[in-house]
């Protein structure tokens, strides 16, 4: 339950920079910096047509998502997540700030694995 009830400047950004067209750097609260690519982002969309909202299974396929995919604009929703539309015409996905940063930490942690 930790992730649920993580807060503070671990989830806070005190920067978003859209890096290129097709790059993300999230400056956190702690002083972490992650970077995202829009294909890794998009892929991840937490939004019901990606994931199956009962299940919570994945229905987007990464092979679906293009390497060039880039992101179109983003916006802050509320004081708590971003919402990006991609060149693909997607915009569904809602990514909160604790996603994010739970996203930066697996790739990190996927990384040491490999
Ligand atoms: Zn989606």
């Amino acid at each position: 339950m930790s992730e649920a009830t993580r807060r503070g400047p671990a989830v806070e950004p005190r920067e978003i920079m859209q890096e290129g067209d097709a790059e993300l750097r999230v400056t956190w609260g702690d002083g972490r910096a992650c970077l995202y690519s829009a294909p890794q982002l998009r892929r991840a969309c937490p939004c019901a047509q990606c994931v199956n909202e009962v299940t919570g299974q994945r229905m987007l396929k990464p092979e679906m998502i293009g390497n060039d995919l880039s992101i179109e604009n983003i916006e802050i929703v509320g004081r708590y997540a971003l919402t990006f539309r991609w060149s693909d015409g997607h915009e569904t996905g809602i990514y909160s700030f604790r996603y994010l940063r739970q996203l930066c930490e697996s790739v990190e942690a996927n990384d040491d694995l490999e």
